[in-house]
This record gives C-alpha cells, sequence and structure tokens, in this order.
C-alpha cells in the first residue's frame, strides 16, 4: 500500500481546507470479499467517499470537493469520519430521490448491519426494522443492468430470507468472478442460510474495487 503526497480540497459548506491523502497502490491480494460488496482488508483502511468537514462538521463527499485554493498547511483540518447515527440521520435528506449518494448511504448501513453476522460460526439472522426497511429500499434502486447489483439483489433478498425471489437476479449471464460469488449465494438460497459469507474466489481479485476515493 502507497499514499501520495498530501492534497488539499475545499469544504463545499464553509470554505475550509481538508488534507487528503490518496492510496496509490493497493495490494488487493490480501483483501476478503464478503458477498454484501464488503471488502475487508488489514493492509487497506477504509477509504470512505463521504466524510465530516473537520471545519464546520457538515457532511461532504470527497470526489465531490473542490481542490483548495488555499494550498496550506497550516489551516487545512483532517476530515472525520461519520459514524453509523450520522449516516441514519442522512437519510433524511438523501434517502428520498434516487441517487448515487443515497445508494451508497444505504449500502453501507446494510454493511454495518451485516458485521455482528460476519463469522465462520452460522447464526440466526435477524433485522430491526429500520435495517429491514433499508435493505428494500436498497433493492428499489439498485441498477439491474449491472452485474454488480444484480448480485446485490439476490444477496438483499436471501438475507431478507425471500428465497423465491433471490435467484431471479442471478438468472441473467454473469462472468468471471460475478458468476462465482453467483453460484455461492445460488448454493445458499437452496439451503435457505441467510448470513452474510466470505466469498471464495478462484479467479484474480483484481477487480475488487479499493473504494479509492482520489
Ligand atoms: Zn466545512
Amino acid at each position: 500500500m502507497k499514499y501520495g503526497k498530501e492534497i488539499y480540497k475545499e469544504c463545499n459548506h464553509c470554505g475550509g481546507s481538508l488534507t487528503l491523502r490518496p492510496l496509490l497502490e493497493v495490494n488487493a491480494r490480501t483483501a476478503t470479499l464478503w458477498s454484501d460488496g464488503y471488502v475487508d482488508s488489514p493492509m487497506v483502511p477504509q477509504q470512505s467517499l463521504l466524510v465530516k468537514c473537520g471545519h464546520c462538521k457538515a457532511e461532504v463527499w470527497l470526489p465531490e470537493l473542490k481542490a483548495s485554493v488555499l494550498e496550506c498547511e497550516d489551516q487545512a483540518m483532517e476530515y472525520l469520519s461519520l459514524d453509523e447515527d450520522g449516516l441514519w440521520s442522512l437519510l433524511d435528506e438523501y434517502g428520498q430521490q434516487p441517487s448515487e449518494h443515497q445508494l451508497y448511504i444505504r449500502l453501507n448501513l446494510w454493511q454495518l448491519a451485516n458485521h455482528k453476522y460476519r463469522r465462520e460460526k452460522p447464526i440466526p439472522v435477524e433485522w430491526s426494522t429500520r435495517e429491514r426497511t433499508n435493505m428494500k429500499d436498497l433493492l428499489s434502486i439498485l441498477d439491474m443492468n449491472s452485474a454488480q447489483e444484480r448480485l446485490l439483489a439476490a444477496e438483499l433478498l436471501r438475507q431478507l430470507g425471500d428465497f423465491d425471489s433471490a435467484e431471479g437476479p442471478l438468472l441473467a449471464p454473469l462472468e468471471g468472478s460475478a458468476f462465482e460469488v453467483s453460484k455461492q449465494i445460488s448454493q445458499r438460497i437452496k439451503h435457505k442460510q441467510q448470513q452474510v459469507f466470505k466469498c471464495q474466489l478462484q479467479s484474480s481479485t483484481n477487480d475488487l474495487e479499493t473504494g479509492n476515493c482520489c
């Protein structure tokens, strides 16, 4: 893993400078891909696209920020991470109109809800009302023309216990690692298992998304 030179971005709310360290190289071989699309790696810190401004604490989408005109290191601050409560409260603002923002927030909330089930041992899966609602709303905004999002749709339905519908998104042709993952999801649909699982990938993991934001 290699970081590039620090760069400075301007908060779109208060104009303050935020320090960013772009990740230049990631060794994807040490990463684990989970069935909900979450990538877990001891070598790669999570790079969030949605954070809080260190100055005004408002939410900022890092890829959308302009370069800071003040190239001034003294005034630049680190951004802060958003916690789960922060993400839930942003749904008031982003939850109505389908958008990439809403997709990102809902996907992250689903992945956070799955954290307690990320283990080898089978445990019963129970969703809270808002977790279940979020999963259904996420399902409704997925793009069925995208192979990745079809896998997520099947996985959401499986995790919701809707085993009859879960195979549907997997029926259209899938290739490479998407095909491998679809077989593993199908297997669990047949056995009526709802728990998130680690994907076993034969082919290269080069196509894992690192979530690199810069
Ligand atoms: Zn700000």
